[in-house]
């Protein structure tokens, strides 16, 4: 719905008296200007992609009230984060950096502790203050999203010599996209793998701030071609954490491949999903297979048309495979378990001798078959992994959200080498826990260079408590079978990101024994993100947050 009461009342974090609160809220009125500091203490606005509320989580998997803020902050400069974080350490208050808030399926814009105060960037600091047509490099602030660069590399007029990468929506924010180690689809998809250097404002009261790699050494004009610098390198412990603010970031750019094209196959029988796969890695380890491009199931893309459920399936339970094989024979990829979506790049003469290769080696599974583009209407999905492959950003993947009524999501995403036999056995135990639970399963896998990606999205309605706690229990069910079977997730939502980096525990947690020793050193009272990837500060730490 459109928008829900707060029925709790203004949501003050744990740990201070009201009165307090609103004191220190005037006092970071007094410094941010009061028009950016804002309470919230009316009611929730759910809104949608384009238009996210930056309060809480629009697709919660408990009540909207649970991930809340008690008010957001629009910092101005990186002063102003600093004053933020001083502010923070003052009055104990816990804030929760966003740059776009567009974190959908893993949260959204919302905290991990009710109450926090949220910073949004994004707003304000929405400069990008570089780009480099030489060494096809740029600097962005975090409020640059992908359709902001693209834009501006556009009226720049060097469309034709550079190309992001940008995931499937490109409303996100490239600084906070990448931060949550997020994909896109070009060769470049690793996000985090081609970014270089990152400015952070550290938690701790002096609020310290540090440039990363060649930016630690003043005058360098290396920052963005240079990842590393010297000594440690601590880019990696900014990302999924909570132990610094990023106000800055460098990001690489690739260069115009010279020609591109969409190609698309389908494959008749859910069990040729392993042989697939096998078939897949050598050609993606040896760049064949260019980018990360996406497999996805036959329901997938019955689904990505837009429509909801009902149109072609009434019943409860899981849509039965005989009914959606039927509903797809009319559709452009006809009946199908499986469909890949890659891309080719480089002059024809150089995608010939790649798309050769790949066709002999896809024509193996019998019943494969290759769709003509020439035969797609323009609305066809396929051109939306077109655009979104060659460096354009779309928003046509939000269609499959309309699945269920209040279309909410959220993701189990493990990650699995490109192997047949992983893929069977994923595959395998998420179709059983989503019989169990009821519930559609539209698995995608996206192809990295070693490894792949499962991304299974859940579709829930918002309202209906009971199909939460389904999806809940399903998707619990499932991180549990695949970290029995030695599988773990990339990413996960707010809700799930203990029992997630539970998972983690080698050698009796030492990897979480190391993360706690962070945070009490770059934030000894506990003021950032409290939570965020299972991290807790120690003053909350074992005092029953967990989830
Ligand atoms: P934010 O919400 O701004 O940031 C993400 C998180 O990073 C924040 O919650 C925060 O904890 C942290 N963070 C952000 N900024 C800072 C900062 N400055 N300092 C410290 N920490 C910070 N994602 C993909 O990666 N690939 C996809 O293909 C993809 N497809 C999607 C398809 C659909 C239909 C939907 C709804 C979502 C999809 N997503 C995908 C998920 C999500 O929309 C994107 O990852 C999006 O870019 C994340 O939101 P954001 O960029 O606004 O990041």
């Amino acid at each position: 719905s459109d928008s829900t009461p707060l029925t709790r009342g203004l949501p003050i974090p744990q740990g201070i008296s009201k009165n307090a609160f609103l004191t220190a809220i005037s006092e970071l009125q007094s410094a941010l200007g009061s028009e950016n500091v804002v309470l919230n203490d009316k009611e929730l606005k759910n809104g949608w992609y384009m238009e996210h509320p930056n309060t809480h989580d629009m697709m919660p998997l408990h009540s909207y009230e649970e991930f809340v803020a008690s008010a957001v902050a629009y910092p101005g400069s990186v002063e102003e984060v600093q004053t933020a974080v001083r502010w923070a350490n003052k009055h104990l208050v816990p804030l929760f950096p966003i740059s776009m808030g567009r974190n959908l399926g893993y949260g959204g814009a919302a905290p991990r502790v009710r109450g926090s105060v949220t910073l949004d960037l994004g707003r304000r600091m929405n400069k990008i203050l570089d780009i480099n047509a030489e060494d096809y490099t740029c600097l962005v602030e975090p409020g640059v999203t992908f359709y902001a660069l693209y834009e501006e590399i556009v009226k720049r007029g060097l469309q034709d010599k550079m190309w992001i990468d940008t995931p499937d929506l490109g409303g996100g924010s490239v600084l906070g996209n990448t931060l949550d180690r997020g994909v896109g689809y070009t060769p470049y998809g690793d996000h985090w793998a081609t970014h270089s250097g990152l400015e952070v404002v550290l938690p701790g009261p002096e609020a310290q701030l540090l440039r990363t790699g060649m930016g630690a050494l003043e005058g360098a004009n290396t920052w963005q071609c240079f990842p590393y610098g010297f000594g440690p390198y601590s880019d990696g412990i900014f990302s999924q954490s909570n132990y610094g603010i990023v106000t800055k970031m460098g990001m690489t750019l690739m260069p115009n491949p010279g020609g591109y094209e969409s190609f698309m196959y389908t494959f008749p029988n859910d069990s040729d999903l392993a042989s697939l796969i096998d078939i897949i890695r050598p050609l993606r380890i040896s760049n064949i297979l260019e980018n990360v491009a996406q497999l996805r199931h036959g329901l997938q893309t019955l689904s990505v048309k837009g429509f909801p459920r009902t149109r072609y399936y009434t019943g409860s339970g899981p849509m039965p495979e005989p009914v959606y094989r039927e509903h797809l024979k009319s559709t452009a990829t006809g009946d199908c378990a499986w469909v890949y979506y890659g891309m080719s790049y480089g002059p024809a003469h150089i995608r010939k001798y790649k798309l050769d290769v790949i066709d002999a080696e896809f024509h193996k599974i019998p019943g494969c078959k290759k769709i003509d583009p020439k035969t797609l209407p323009a609305d066809e999905y396929f051109w939306s992994r077109d655009k979104v492959a060659s460096g354009t950003p779309d928003l046509e993947e939000l269609k499959w959200v309309n699945w269920m009524p209040n279309g909410s999501h959220i993701a189990f995403s493990p990650i699995a080498p490109i192997q047949g036999e992983d893929a069977r056995k994923l595959y395998g135990l998420a179709k059983k826990r989503h019989t169990e639970a009821g519930i559609d399963l539209m698995p995608a896998f996206c192809v990295g260079l070693r490894e792949m990606h499962l991304i299974v999205e859940i579709v829930f309605d918002a309202e209906d408590e009971g199909m939460r706690r389904k999806a809940e229990k399903c998707l619990r069910d499932m991180i549990d079978d695949a970290a029995k079977l030695g599988y773990g997730e990339y990413r996960t939502h707010l809700a799930l990101m203990d029992q997630v980096a539970g998972t983690y525990n080698w050698n009796e947690g030492s990897l979480m024994k190391f993360n706690n020793q962070l945070k009490d050193t770059l934030d000894p009272n506990g003021i950032l993100a409290p939570g965020r990837c299972g991290i807790w500060p120690a003053r909350y730490r074992g005092r029953g947050w967990e989830l």
